[in-house]
């Protein structure tokens, strides 16, 4: 890749070669050669004088205008003219007395009249001279004028002299500027010069003896011409134009000194050399100099037109033309680039190239690899891609042949159809198990750590959803959080996180924020034992938001203590309250898990009991996502320092997630709410029904109080009854409702629900 850019550079160098051996670029020469000629407009010598007839001077039944041509020449010789060229060719006689008088009138100034003959392509396409018969030409000098016209209508060079069947005249335009160039060679005609300074007369005008016009030829070359010729050539900024002005622009282009070129091999090469240079800068220095060379081939256009220099730069400017399209084509294909050069992996565009991933939408897994860049260094080059190899060799085996595709920061990438937020942890859990022995890359052992982002939300935009991915991932640790799952639930969700931070704490100010309570009962009697204080987020625009989705949100924005803080502090005044209104129950507020690791949530319901004045003995704190306990003894210290606040300790979801059980073991437990998952389940599954049946009797067994949690109908309480259960939860006793519900409830004893259902 490194020469990659020098690659093109002579690449495109050969290209326009080919380019202008076929000459493809004429036409934006020409254009240029336009554009410098409109631009470097300089002032004619005015030494060249054109004489114009409306009439065809050479047409044979007319003799009188041959006798006015004759009596003409006379008159400009008399003024002094210094020569006078016709350019008209008598190519049939007319009258003999009017060819003779138009012969006689010729020879009278030797040396200064000429008549020109004309180059002109037969229908065959071979060249002839167009020259004036014997009785007109006879001891008159000639010269010749070869214009080739291109398609555009433009005369781009003449020659010094004209050849034909073994004649030699002199040209045109080198005889009217004097210069003795008696070769074939070429020069480029400049039509630099305004045409306004080119001195103009109407034949008629002198014919009939104009004395001041006459005058003013003295010492002037005049050359007499017709308008009617054939079409007429175009010149830049004017179309047919009289065929004599070709020879004007000509002569005054020789005289002017004016005939430089720089040919198109020049050019390439001048552009080529400073491109090549450029490739090589650095970066920066890099654009700069293409700007450079971009900016510079106007400039140098100008500056040559205003020398008088033709340049062929077309050539130049399709190499830099082709030059910029390969580089890009290679800029698309890197960024589109579906291989890693290094390893032979698919890269991250070419999943989210994957129309499947975005249809079905999986759950997308980050696998960051800690230390890669410290371990890749240590090995030796050749051992760089066998490193990532054998990573994602280990990553396949237990991903189930999973297409593993690489992300830049060498971050691994791959799919899976689970969603489950508990089941996916389950499975990355084991990947990370498996990696626990070290790799073996040539002959070294080397240790990965590794751990994990998952985005699980149901957009179809995969660069999005591997980007909140990465995101998480990078949150992850080895230690502490292995494992981040990214929850958002769409793309609209992942510009309002973004705000989310400023918005909680508007939306505690606010109330937006506010508690629900859902009642525990007691299974026999209906009676309301305590209730849960359950978070709810009213958001103006978005309506009720659910907690499970805004408590990982407020996670990640570094905002669980204010919002414990607060619903503490809320469920202990609602606690007051329904103490006051005779009904004395527990109030249980969640805990996550993340929590308690440090002291400071002691501190906060210590802080918040005194305040509020609550009874301790009445707040239950139950622990949520237990699984997410990674220092079971830290956490120890911190419960039991709650215990001894006089708080009621609850451990809850119990049986989902890992870890349940040592949990359990060694942690200071009051209570334990089996999760709704089995609960849900006892009448159809057996399974279900021993779970909730052993663990309602280890409870007994351990002096623990059991709840069952998300109870929705009369037979799943009937079971529970049955099976032991004391106190229960749960939609069909009673869906989290609000304060005053609670209290209306309770004075009517039981809820209508509840009393169909006990
Ligand atoms: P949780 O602590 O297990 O709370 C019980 C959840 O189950 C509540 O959902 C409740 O509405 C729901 N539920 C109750 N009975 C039934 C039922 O019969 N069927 C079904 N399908 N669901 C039932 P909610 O309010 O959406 O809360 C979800 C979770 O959010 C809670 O689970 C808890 O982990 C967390 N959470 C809620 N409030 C807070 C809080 O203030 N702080 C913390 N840290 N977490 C909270
Ligand atoms: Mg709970
Ligand atoms: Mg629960």
């Amino acid at each position: 890749m490194r020469y990659q850019r020098t690659r093109h550079a002579l690449a495109a160098g050969a290209i326009a070669l080919v380019v202008y051996l076929l000459t493809l670029m004429q036409p934006v020469d020409q254009l240029i050669w336009i554009a410098q000629s409109r631009a470097g407009q300089t002032a004619a010598s005015g030494d060249i004088v054109y004489v114009g007839s409306r009439q065809d001077l050479a047409d044979p039944r007319y003799p009188e205008r041959r006798r006015a041509l004759a009596e003409l020449v006379g008159r400009l010789d008399s003024a002094g003219a210094k020569a006078i060229y016709v350019d008209a060719a008598f190519d049939l006689p007319s009258t003999p007395e009017a060819d003779a008088a138009l012969n006689r009138a010729l020879r009278a100034a030797p040396g200064r009249t000429f008549l020109v003959s004309k180059v002109v392509t037969a229908l065959d396409g071979t060249e002839q001279l167009d020259r004036s018969i014997h009785v007109v030409a006879q001891g008159v000098q000639e010269v010749g004028t070869k214009s080739r016209q291109n398609y555009l209508g433009y005369v781009w060079s003449q020659t010094f002299s004209v050849t034909d069947a073994g004649i030699r005249l002199p040209s045109t335009s080198a005889s009217m500027a004097g210069v003795r160039g008696n070769s074939a060679a070429q020069f480029p005609i400049s039509y630099n010069f305004d045409l306004s300074t080119i001195p103009a007369l109407e034949f008629d005008e002198l014919d009939s003896g104009n004395a001041t016009d006459l005058a003013s030829l003295a010492g002037k070359t005049v050359i007499v011409g017709d308008f009617v010729q054939s079409g007429g050539a175009n010149i830049p900024g004017q179309i047919a134009m009289p065929w004599s002005y070709v020879d004007i622009y000509a002569a005054e282009t020789l005289m002017a000194g004016r005939t430089k070129l720089v040919y198109p091999l020049v050019s390439l090469a001048i552009v080529l050399v400073a491109l090549l240079g450029a490739t090589l800068l650095p970066r920066r220095r890099r654009t700069l100099a293409y700007f450079g060379i971009v900016v510079a081939i106007p400039v140098a256009l100008n500056i040559a037109a205003q020398l008088g220099v033709r340049v062929y730069g077309a050539d130049a400017l399709a190499m830099l033309a082709i030059f910029a399209l390969f580089r890009l084509r290679a800029r698309w294909a890197a960024k589109f680039q579906l291989v890693d050069a290094e390893t032979g992996l698919p890269t991250l565009a070419a999943l989210e190239n994957d129309g499947e991933v975005a249809e079905t939408v999986p759950a997308i897994v980050v696998a960051r690899i800690h230390r890669f860049e410290e371990v890749r260094r240590s090995l030796p080059r050749d051992l760089h891609a066998e490193y990532l190899l054998r990573i994602t060799g280990r990553l396949k085996a237990a991903t189930r042949d999973a297409r593993i595709y690489l992300g830049q920061g060498h971050m691994m990438v791959w799919t899976l159809a689970e969603k489950d937020p508990a089941l996916l942890r389950e499975h990355l859990e084991g990947l990370r198990a498996l990696f626990s022995s070290p790799l073996i890359v040539g002959d070294q052992q080397v240790d990965v750590g590794i751990t994990f982002g998952v985005d699980i939300s149901p957009s179809p935009n995969v660069a999005r959803r591997v980007a909140s991915a990465v995101a998480v991932a990078e949150t992850t640790n080895e230690t502490y959080e292995p494992i981040a799952i990214a929850d958002t639930a769409s793309e609209e969700d992942l510009i309002w996180n973004i705000s989310l931070q400023a918005r909680i704490d508007a939306a505690l100010a606010s109330n937006e924020i506010y508690l629900a309570f859902q009642p525990k009962v007691l299974i026999q009697s209906g009676e309301i034992v305590g209730v849960e204080a359950l978070v709810r987020w009213n958001d103006p625009e978005r309506g009720q938001i659910p907690p499970d989705n805004f408590i990982r949100q407020c996670e990640t924005a570094g905002r669980m203590s204010q919002l414990t803080r607060y619903v503490l502090e809320k469920g202990c005044l609602a606690g007051n309250a329904f103490d006051e209104a005779g009904l004395s129950i527990p109030v249980a507020v969640n805990i996550s898990a993340t929590l308690i690791h440090e002291r400071q949530i002691v501190d906060m319901v210590a802080e918040v009991l005194d305040q509020t004045g609550f009874e301790p003995r009445h707040l239950t704190l139950e622990i949520t996502e237990t699984y997410r306990i990674s220092n079971l003894d830290l956490a120890a210290g911190v419960l039991h320092e709650l215990a001894a606040l006089g708080c009621k300790i609850s451990m809850d979801d119990f049986g989902v997630g890992a870890a349940s059980l040592e949990a359990l073991l060694r942690l200071p437990f009051d209570e334990l709410k089996i999760d709704r998952a089995f609960i849900s389940q006892m009448l159809v599954n057996t399974k279900a029904e021993a779970i909730v049946k052993s663990i309602l009797a280890m409870g007994k067994t351990m002096r623990i109080v059991v709840i069952a949690e998300g109870v929705e109908d009369t037979g799943t309480l009937t079971k529970l009854r049955e099976s032991g259960c004391i106190v229960a939860q749960g939609f069909g006793i009673s869906r989290p409702v609000d304060f005053e519900t609670i209290l209306r409830n309770h004075n009517l004893g039981h809820s209508e629900a509840l009393r169909n259902m006990v």
